[in-house]
């Protein structure tokens, strides 16, 4: 009997230790939105448009001004999350790859740790999710409305925006899940990636806003023979009816054969009706043109992106209402950067500033100060090794990014220690956007990078005196020994990171 009575004793200790434990380990949703630019982020000084809640994680939290991503573009951003490697270690290199679902990637290693673990919305590796307690994926790239939802047994439609599917599915989740346990979330949104299809809600939010074009916008490429020869301009590469919408048509498959007739009606309404007939009228020729269509461009993207920030809004205020707030890791990211707009174009891939730099914000409660900034270079490698290490769990060896949860704690003497200058290695060429594969060094000050395949030559960039990184230097007099310091750096960065490919380009030319 006296033994029985240690036993319960001992089970009672564990059962009240259990939800303390779990409070010490954070919960921790992250919200990986998709081509989400930082020009359109008010946190970030957009003139652009107003997203109260994203700037709410930041108020309340910390904004990173230099997050950076290791080879822009969706799928392989998103295999770096997983695997905290760059893409020429866990092999996803450019998108309609599989990813290989044998290898590590942190939630399972979280869930061995006793995280509950989901990923819900867009995932788009070309398989099902591994590693996850649970799973409630897109098909694909996705669709806006009406969205076939994967499980792990079966494939549904679920009627309505997508946005707003992926924030009932995970309040579902949350609401489900076994509460004695922490948990891991991932929300994949498809918002904000093409064609831009805006909730029904948002159709014409900012048809009174006539949108600033960026001072880049009529950039004509001298001296940049990559940027020249790219197929991303809103005046040639953007597509009137497929991405625009003009004249769309509604009877002959594609995306509007999910729609319900109230939905066809009221894009009808509005597309063609209001937006054809306007452009009809207007008979808009050459850079009278190309400005209509990107005002066309920004309206329907910021009216998606309108959409994003409502929702992180509902989740926001559901942490709150279930009073998870204070122990919930709440992280906004995109998967890159993207152009809305500078130098002409659209779409991402380049080292170059808005497309390397992504949005990424943490609220951390009693961690990280509320309202401050961190402007150190932290790269999407980091992102895993970083959430494994607020759950107190060792990163693998082999994962190639560095937590940078000191920096999160106002840690000055890590902030000091941090890297200078990062890597990056874009893969994916020719389709769809004609972008000569590439890989360089960014620092602080400076942008070297090589570009190859059908390309072969330098670009070298001076953020000082040239943050739209519009004059070439590379080759001009007075810049050899910057080149050849930033050469010796890359080539230890390729060394550090065993890009075997990129270290044999290094010595050509
Ligand atoms: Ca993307």
């Amino acid at each position: 009997m006296k033994r029985y009575i240690v036993l319960t004793g001992m089970f009672l200790f564990y059962c009240a230790g259990g939800p303390l434990l779990a409070q010490r380990r954070p919960n921790i949703i992250f919200i990986l939105s998709d081509d989400h630019a930082y020009q359109a982020i008010s946190a970030y000084g957009s003139r652009l448009a107003v997203t109260p809640n994203i700037d709410r994680i930041a108020k309340e939290g910390v904004l990173f001004t230099r997050a950076m991503v290791t080879n822009s573009i969706c799928g392989p951003s998103r295999a770096s999350l997983l695997t905290g490697k760059y893409s020429h270690k866990n092999g996803y290199t450019l998108n309609e790859k599989r990813f290989n679902t044998d290898q590590p990637v942190f939630p399972a290693l979280m869930a061995e740790h006793g995280y509950q673990t989901a990923w819900i919305g867009k995932w788009h590796l070309g398989n099902l999710p591994k590693g996850f307690d649970y799973f409630r994926i897109l098909n694909g790239q996705g669709e806006y409305y009406n969205p076939d939802i994967i499980g792990p047994k079966d494939t549904t439609r679920v009627n309505g925006y997508v946005t707003d599917i992926i924030t009932q599915m995970t309040e579902d989740w949350l609401n489900a899940r076994d509460t004695s346990r922490p948990f891991m979330l991932i929300m994949g949104e498809k918002a904000t990636h093409r064609e831009w299809l805006p909730d029904l809600q948002d159709l014409g939010a900012f048809d009174k806003t006539d949108l600033p074009l960026p001072s880049t916008f009529d950039d004509r490429y001298q001296g940049r023979r990559a940027a020249a020869d790219q197929d991303m301009t809103i005046a040639r590469t953007m597509r009137l009816k497929e991405d625009l919408k003009v004249h769309a048509d509604y009877e002959h498959g594609g995306i509007y054969n999910r729609f319900t007739p109230s939905q066809k009606k009221a894009f009808y309404d509005y597309y063609e009706n209001r937006i054809s007939r306007e452009f009809d009228d207007r008979k808009d020729t050459g850079e009278a043109l190309v400005r209509w269509k990107y005002q066309r461009y920004m309206k329907d993207y910021l009216s998606v992106a309108r959409s994003l920030d409502r929702n992180i809004g509902k989740v926001l205020d559901f942490l709150d209402e279930k009073g998870l707030t204070r122990n919930t890791v709440v992280v906004y990211a995109s998967d890159q950067g993207f152009y809305l707009g500078e130098h002409g174009w659209f779409d991402k891939r380049w080292i170059y500033e808005e497309s390397l730099r992504t949005p990424f914000a943490v609220r951390y409660p009693g961690v990280a100060a509320a309202g401050s900034r961190v402007s150190a270079i932290t790269l999407n490698v980091d992102w895993a090794p970083t959430l494994l290490d607020m759950a107190g769990i060792k990163a693998p060896a082999d994962m190639q990014g560095v937590s940078f949860l000191p920096l999160l704690k106002g840690d000055g003497a890590a902030a000091s220690r941090w890297r200078k200058a990062m890597y990056y290695h874009y893969y994916e060429y020719p389709q769809p956007h004609h972008v000569y594969p590439h890989f360089g060094i960014r620092t602080e000050r400076w942008v070297l990078a090589r570009f190859y395949g059908p390309a072969d030559f330098w670009e070298l960039y001076d953020l000082d005196s040239d943050p739209n990184e519009l004059k070439n230097l590379y080759g001009s007099k007075g810049y050899e020994s910057v080149i050849a310091g930033l050469k010796r750096q890359l080539r230890d960065l390729i060394v550090q990171y065993d890009d075997r490919e990129a270290l044999g380009m290094m010595d050509m030319k």
